[in-house]
This record gives structure tokens, sequence and C-alpha cells, in this order.
């Protein structure tokens, strides 16, 4: 496994590269609560620097449909365990998307459901899943430069990663991002309705035991309420020339 803090220390850079630091090998970590922007500033960085994006709440929807698909009891951990043990979980990095494999099955497009989202968020509390996954989440990064976002991406997957964000947003204006995602995927579920499961999802998160959602102490936070997406990219791309540029002393 290559860890994050290898791909430190700069060796000149390459010529499209920040210099001292190949952009091809930056490992930079975007964690966040629901509808903070997570995944399309993780799009749009990783394709500002040419590599690859791996959205890991994907990873943990994969094994929550699973889960559902197999009829696990959703708090069952022995049985979650034992269902992630046996459950291939295969990442393809596409842009503009990834493809995501559960046993060979393309199931990319079945992950964003209100019962998704909450299997999601079940079933990554049970340790045995959220090891799994890790481990197939640093495996990925070993080919090579990455911006992965989630949710302990920063504290416990690459807490040595070159750069760290954490993203936030007023509840209201995340709870209509994720409305507006809803409603594309044709979920007809009113606004109060999805707020409530976001500030449901978020407490879950923030408060279960193993790798709690929050923000590492060395991530740069930002606050993408009100703010444009072409400005929050300015900002984490400011923030990687500043990288490469510490980097060299
Ligand atoms: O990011 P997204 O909303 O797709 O994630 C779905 C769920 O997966 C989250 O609510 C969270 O419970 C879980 N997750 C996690 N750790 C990550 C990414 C996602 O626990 N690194």
């Amino acid at each position: 496994m290559r860890e994050a803090g290898r791909a430190r220390g700069g060796d000149g850079g390459t010529p499209e590269g920040p210099p001292g630091k190949p952009r091809e090998r930056l490992v930079i970590a975007i964690d966040g609560p629901v509808g903070a922007g997570k995944s399309t500033m993780a799009r749009r960085l990783a394709r500002a620097l040419g590599i690859v994006h791996i959205d890991s709440g994907a990873m943990y929807r994969a094994m929550g449909w699973k889960a559902m698909q197999a009829g696990v009891e959703l708090s069952d951990h022995a049985a979650l365990a034992s269902l992630a043990e046996r459950t291939e979980i295969r990442v393809i990095p596409g842009d503009p998307s990834f493809c995501l494999l559960v046993d060979g099955e393309d199931v990319t497009g079945r992950l964003r459901t209100p019962a998704v989202d909450r299997a999601a968020s079940l079933v990554s509390t049970c340790p045995a899943v959220r090891e799994r996954l890790v481990a197939l989440q640093r495996a990925m990064a070993r080919e090579g430069g990455v911006v992965m976002d989630g949710r302990d991406i920063g504290t416990v997957v690459f807490p040595h990663a070159d750069l760290k964000f954490f993203l936030e947003a007023d509840l209201e204006v995340r709870a209509a991002r994720r409305w507006q995602d809803l409603q594309r995927a044709g979920a007809g579920l009113g606004v109060a309705e999805v707020r409530e499961e976001v500030a449901r999802r978020d407490a879950r998160d923030s408060g279960r035991e193993m790798s709690p959602l929050r923000a590492a102490e060395d991530a740069l936070r930002i606050d993408t309420t009100g703010v444009a997406p072409d400005e929050v990219l300015a900002r984490m791309l400011a923030a990687v020339e500043r990288c490469a540029e510490n980097s060299k002393r």
C-alpha cells in the first residue's frame, strides 16, 4: 500500500504540475456533511489537476444497496460483516461519472435514492464494513494521485494526505441541494422531509463510534453557502499551489 505521506517531498515536479510536487501524485482528501458540495468539487478539482476522483460515499452506498438486496437487517453488524467479506466492490473511475460494480453488476444508476441514502448511513456504522472499504480506498490510491471525498478521508483513510479540505454549508442550503438531486432522480419528496433526513444522516455520521464525521485539524475549511462552485474551485486550486510551494521548502 502506498501511504499518502510517502507522496510528500518534492522531486522537481512535472512540466504541467505545480513545481516541487507532481500533480499525478497528489493525495487530496475532501470531507464534509451531506450536501456540502464534496462530490461536485472533488470531481472538478480532480479534472483541473488531471487526476482521478473517487467518491467513497458511493462505496458505502453500494454496500447499503447490497444489504437491502440480500435482505440483511441493516443494524445486524455480524450479518453485515459476513456480507462485506463475500461482496466484491469495484470502482472504475471516470469523468463525468465513475462506474460502480457490485459482484460484477453495474449498480451506478441505483445508488442515489432515499432508501440507499439511509442504508449507506446505517451500514457505515459497522466496523467490518468500514475496514473493508477503507482497505479498498487505500489500495485505489496506490496507483497514483487521487482526490477522494467522504467523511473520514482526511482523518482515517489518508491522515497524511498532501491536502485536506472540509466543506460545510448551512443546513437549509444543503437540504435544498440534496432535494434537487433527488428531484432529478425522480424521488417525489418534499423539502422539509429531505431536510429532516439530511439532519438525521449528519447526526448518525457525526455521532457514530468508528470514524465519525469531523474535520481533520489540518483541513482547510470552506463554507460553500452562497459561494459559486467556480469560486470554491479557485480557493482549492490556490491551496494546491500553496501546498506545492511549501513542499519546495
Ligand atoms: O457521500 P454520500 O452522501 O454519498 O455518503 C453516503 C453515506 O455513506 C454517508 O451518509 C455516510 O454514512 C457514509 N460514508 C461514510 N464514510 C465515507 C463516505 C460515506 O461513512 N468516507
